[in-house]
């Protein structure tokens, strides 16, 4: 199957490289971060292809794929794994995808490098996933080929031809978190999602409802705690729907973007996200870690607007004259600090 989804509605592929250039460049220099992006670029991206073998492996049935892939997923590091069909939709305008299967996985990100946002801990904490989930993602590309199938990696650092978010909510992650990002029962939002996209016959997951997007309805600590004023108080009609039919909500990333741009990646909504009263933050790794991080709050730059439409996702300028809710300055919150 192939699809060329330039009559349908989806968001043109976002270039990270020309938008910084827009922005006055990246401000982020973070000699560990840049050792994860040289990894990535420089050894990862050289080995996204390779053989495949022509002794075709046949499956009983498709669930017998799905489960066959699915455990290799796990065992090459993903912390969730789900199998969905891939849509126009899914698919950033101008590109095309000619396979028929995606196949998501996730791998979490440590809570106990977001107990202060933004940080140089969360910045590094960011490329450190996005670089071992990319290890994952190149491993099962590879398996995949050696049962004689061909298969295409999409990495998750962010230029991949298709949507990670509409992907792994079909897969069965989670819902869709008023920030934007999905919520998944049991580790929340701290994680990140890649995909190997495939045409083996499958049997693919179902979206849940687990009732995240009602809480997110009457819960509004990301929004309070966004330190750029992006995340909206309402549901927008005009957004779409998230798959539960829901209005979706739609974080101003002319906002967003310039604060996570010149702040570590931001990334505060994620760790102040509450869902489930954080049961899905235990690391486990023995770090004494605060039931809540410490927000930095810096003066937001002048949100994006003026970047060339072609560069950016939409901006539906949420919060814009808004009050603003939450003191700019001397704002850390501290009332679980130690
Ligand atoms: S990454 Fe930061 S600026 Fe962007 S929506 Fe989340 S909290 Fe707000
Ligand atoms: S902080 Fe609250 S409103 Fe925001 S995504 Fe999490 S549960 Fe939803």
């Amino acid at each position: 199957m192939s699809h060329n989804h330039q009559e349908h509605i989806s968001p043109p592929p976002f270039n990270w490289t020309e938008w910084y250039a827009s922005i006055g460049g990246r401000k982020i220099e973070i000699p560990e971060v840049n050792a994860y992006l040289r990894k990535i670029y420089d050894d990862q991206y050289l080995r996204f292809d390779g053989p495949i073998n022509p002794v075709k492996k046949t499956f009983k049935n498709p669930a017998e794929a799905s489960a066959v892939i699915k455990s290799k997923a796990m065992e090459f590091g993903a912390d969730l794994v789900g199998i969905c069909e891939i849509e126009p939709s899914d698919i950033y305008q101008g590109k095309e995808i000619h396979e028929k299967y995606a196949i998501a996985v996730a791998q979490r990100m440590l809570w106990s490098e977001f107990q202060v946002v933004p940080s140089y801990d969360s910045a590094i904490e960011c490329l450190r996933v996005y670089y071992t989930l990319g290890e994952t993602v190149i491993a099962l590309a590879a398996f995949i080929r050696s049962l004689g199938y061909s298969c295409k990696v999409e990495h998750p650092i962010g230029d991949s031809d298709l949507l990670h978010i509409p992907i792994g909510l079909k897969a069965g992650f989670g819902e869709l978190g008023r920030h934007g990002s999905i919520i998944n029962p049991s580790l929340g939002p701290l994680f990140r999602m890649g995909s190997v996209v495939t045409s083996i016959e499958f049997e693919c997951d179902t979206p849940i409802d687990a009732g995240i997007a009602e809480f997110c309805d009457n819960c509004k600590a990301c929004r309070l705690y966004c330190p750029a004023n992006a995340i909206p108080d309402h549901r927008s009609p005009e957004a779409g729907k998230d798959h539960l039919g829901n209005d979706r909500y739609k974080v101003d990333t002319g906002k967003c973007f310039p604060y996570f741009g010149n702040h570590y990646y931001c990334s505060a909504c994620l760790p102040v996200c509450v869902y489930n009263h954080k049961e899905w933050a235990k690391d486990f790794t023995g770090k004494p870690t605060n039931l809540f991080p410490t927000v930095v709050f810096e003066d937001a730059p002048i949100p994006s607007d003026q970047v060339e439409l072609s560069l950016r996702h939409e901006y539906p300028r949420v919060n814009r004259g808004a009050e603003i809710i939450v003191p700019r300055k001397n704002s850390i919150n501290n009332h679980t600090k130690k």
